[in-house]
């Protein structure tokens, strides 16, 4: 398009400067934003299959900025996870799950945690120092990675989640089945629980596929000894569908949508049957 008119080039070369400065504000935005409060927690439970009791918190990073209002993390972590910003991000987000984690009555905070702190030098020991330093069990915490932590450098993935799970942390496999990894190279890694991620769930009821890749999911992930959680469970024909497939657990705004904490505390002891 760029040699088809004067017009075009310059719209084109607008549009692209836009968005690099947009990239860069978010970029420069993120790293002061801690300081300026407008970064915040939301968590979203996680039920069991069979009494739809509350077993865990996802926690879920929210962003108000002054210039643009709320952005979405689906925007600015990917923008954060090029720079070194993640780090600094991270370990906020991290502090803040484990210091709500003392405030649930028992169930575990799930936190996401991007590629590039899951490769960062020495990841182990540092979330290691965080817990301690919260005084809190890793048991009660679960780390949320996605297939691209781990792949790309597989055998060095492998020791890392090893680690972590001789340390008693949970390890859970985000968004399953978008990545390029297959249940055949997943029986590598130490994992509590694989996520099913929400188009699957969301096509259930309308395409064969993704009801059977669901099934497959569900009886694989069970035979390799792994939880299976279904997220983006919106409809109670998805819940009757996912209990009697045989997922562990479920996720949603069905249940409920990611909230703030004081509401979370008190969603931890509801029980979503009937
Ligand atoms: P994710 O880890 O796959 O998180 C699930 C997303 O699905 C969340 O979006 C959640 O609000 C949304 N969701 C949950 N239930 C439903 C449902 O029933 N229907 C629909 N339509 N959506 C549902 P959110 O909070 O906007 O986060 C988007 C993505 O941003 C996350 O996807 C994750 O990749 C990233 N992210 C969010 N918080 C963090 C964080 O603290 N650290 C890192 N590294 N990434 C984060
Ligand atoms: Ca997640
Ligand atoms: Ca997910
Ligand atoms: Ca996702």
């Amino acid at each position: 398009a760029k040699r088809t008119g004067r017009g075009i080039t310059r719209l084109f070369d607008e549009s692209m400067d836009e968005g690099i400065r947009f990239r860069r504000r978010v970029e420069q935005g993120l790293s002061q934003a801690i300081d300026k409060g407008e970064l915040s927690l939301v968590y979203q439970p996680i039920v069991s299959r069979g009494e739809l009791e509350v077993i865990g918190f996802e926690a879920l990073v929210r962003w108000n900025t002054e210039e643009y209002g709320p952005i979405s993390p689906a925007t600015f972590i990917p923008i954060a996870e090029e720079s070194n910003v993640i780090h600094e991000l991270g370990d906020w987000i991290l502090d803040q799950a484990l210091a709500m984690v003392q405030r649930f009555p028992g169930q575990y905070v799930s936190v996401n945690f991007s590629p590039r702190q899951f490769r960062r030098s020495n990841f182990v020991g540092h979330i290691m120092e965080s817990v301690q330093r919260a005084g809190v069990s890793p048991g009660r915490v679960q780390i949320e990675i996605t297939e691209t932590a781990i792949f790309d450098d597989a055998e060095r993935a492998a020791e890392t989640l090893y680690k972590l799970r001789q340390m008693g942390f949970r390890i859970a496999l985000d968004d399953f089945g978008t990545g390029y990894s297959s249940l055949y190279n997943i029986r590598k890694f130490a994992l509590d629980s694989l996520k099913i991620d929400r188009s699957f769930i969301d096509g259930m009821g309308r395409e064969r596929e993704s009801a059977a890749i669901v099934h497959s999911i569900i009886h694989l992930g069970r035979a390799l000894g792994l939880e299976v959680i279904a997220e983006g469970v919106e409809t109670e024909a998805q819940v009757q569908a996912l209990r009697l497939a045989g997922a562990s657990h479920m996720q949603g705004y069905f249940f409920s949508r990611p909230v703030a904490p004081d509401l979370a505390i008190g969603l931890a002891e509801q029980r979503f049957l009937g």
